[in-house]
């Protein structure tokens, strides 16, 4: 290429230049002197046929699942450090290291799965550990310049991993939280002791390879499901589906009744959706067989009851991000069309009420005009999917609040990634990198919001201060 840009003479010169200065050859070996042809270190071998698996997410908008690994440039804005800002990538932000970076996880998994010759290169303990501290927090999905999708390729890896060495016991269990809380929520008092209990919750903690210094989270009174059984809804023909999801559902019902409390204020009408989990659990874990199962079965239930005019809300982010993200690309497809007409009418509760804001059909007269401050920590698959502006919207409403956007990254938690064991260390430094000194440092009186249930168990146990649901404070707020 240099003799091709500057002529052989010039680069006659250039050669004797680099004799005179650097006769062994131990400078820049190859670069622009004795370079070798441009087509010498191509990163794929075109004599060779791209080997293809059967996946379980569909991945034909990249042209299949080879090609969207080869989407990483290798650019490596996935080794910004902290002080440039951004979510990209928390778990090289905490350890420096490249292996840790979403470039490594791309580069791996093209690796192996260019050479292996396993019948299932995907059984691989090297890949396994270049995986193990990806958050699957999203960001890399946004904020990557080739968009590359490191939280789906690491479920595709691991389901493909599971299906030759088997799903581990703490995986299962982890994956299958919803049910045992299900079951706990007939006796939430004994659930309760079990969690909390020194002996129990560390026998527990120890099954689930949970650190012993994590406090496992608490079963409410009263599932959501089971408050709105009994509450008298209201009649309204501005009709919204209000989606229970398993974390809300059972850990947070409170944030629930008053999200519905506070939607009848408004006037609106609030259904529960008539669906059980979103299957967070499951996609988070990798457990893509059951997670594909609760996508399909939630699709099917909801495919005549959700559009433009009701449409299906949330309140977690991780968990109804789920019907705009993961079920389009995992239904099987004779459902697809009507998961993508779901994921079009789905919406974090905080986008519906600042867009009915906008539209004029919520107004600041129905809420306080005392001050408040508030510092907002935005959930990291929210920042990936759908932005933080709609959180800011809804919560300037009440005319006098103030909200600032606390810039940090992902909290560290990513639901259970941060109370396991071998994880917890990186977990709490990628907390202290921006959020824990924000919320360590902001006045008494500043109320910090985080929507994520992670994200607000992450604040309490790593700086002390609770953090309210944006439901809690407008609830509050209204008149
Ligand atoms: S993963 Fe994205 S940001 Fe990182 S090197 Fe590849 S293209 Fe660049
Ligand atoms: S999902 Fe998050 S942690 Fe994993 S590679 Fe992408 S940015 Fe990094």
């Amino acid at each position: 290429m240099i003799p091709f840009m500057f002529g052989e003479e010039i680069y006659e010169y250039f050669k004797q230049i680099k004799q005179i200065f650097d006769p062994n050859g131990i400078f820049n070996p190859g670069k622009i002197v004795d370079a070798p042809r441009m087509n010498t270190f191509l990163r794929i071998d075109h004599t060779k046929p791209k080997r293809e698996f059967q996946t379980y997410f569909n991945f034909d908008n990249d042209g299949g699942f080879s090609n969207s690994i080869e989407k990483c440039n290798g650019s490596g804005d996935c080794r910004k450090p902290q002080i440039l800002g951004g979510t990209m990538c928390p778990s090289y932000k905490a350890t420096l290291d490249e292996k840790h970076t979403t470039r490594a996880r791309a580069n791996a998994l093209r690796e192996i799965i260019s050479k292996s010759n396993k019948g299932n290169p995907f059984v691989d303990e090297d890949l396994m550990e270049v995986f193990s501290l990806c958050l699957s927090c999203k960001a890399c999905k946004s904020e990557c310049p080739s968009n590359v999708d490191v939280t789906k390729l690491k479920a595709e890896f691991l389901q493909h991993y599971y299906d030759d060495a088997g799903v581990p016991f703490n995986v299962w269990m982890i994956g299958n939280l919803n049910i045992f809380n299900r079951i706990g929520s007939f006796a939430p008092k004994f659930y309760n002791f079990i969690v909390k209990n020194k002996v129990t919750s560390s026998v527990l903690k120890y099954l689930l390879k949970f650190e012993q210094k994590r406090q496992l989270p608490e079963l409410k009174e009263i599932s959501l499901k089971k408050w709105d059984r009994k509450h008298q809804a209201a009649r309204t023909n501005r009709q919204i589906y209000l989606f229970a999801d398993e974390f809300t559902n059972y850990f947070d019902s409170d944030i629930g009744v008053k999200a519905i409390l506070l939607l009848e204020k408004l006037g609106y009408g609030v259904k529960i959706a008539p669906v059980g989990e979103s299957g967070r659990t499951f996609f988070s874990k990798g457990l893509l067989k059951r997670a594909k199962k609760i996508a399909e079965m939630n699709v099917r239930n909801l495919a005549d009851l959700i559009n433009e005019n009701t449409p299906l809300l949330g309140l977690e982010p991780s968990a109804i991000l789920t019907f705009r993200d993961e079920y389009k690309e995992i239904v099987s497809g004779d459902l697809h069309d009507s998961a993508k007409n779901i994921a079009r009418h789905t919406f974090l509760l905080d986008e519906f009420l600042a867009n009915e804001f906008e539209k004029g059909q919520i107004n600041s007269n129905s809420f306080t005009e005392q001050s408040l401050n508030i510092m907002l920590h935005t959930h990291c698959h929210q920042k990936a999917l759908a932005g933080s502006d709609a959180l800011m919207k809804v919560l300037s409403i009440p005319e006098n609040y103030q909200v600032e956007e606390i810039k940090s990254g992902c909290c560290g938690m990513a639901g259970s990634f941060g109370f396991e064991k071998d994880k917890y260390d990186v977990s709490m430094k990628i907390g202290e990198l921006a959020l824990f000194p924000a919320v360590r440092n902001a006045p008494e009186d500043t109320i910090i919001v985080a929507n994520g249930t992670s994200c607000r168990h992450q604040i309490a146990e790593g700086t002390s201060r609770k953090a309210l649901h944006f439901v809690e404070v407008l609830y509050d707020a209204m008149k």
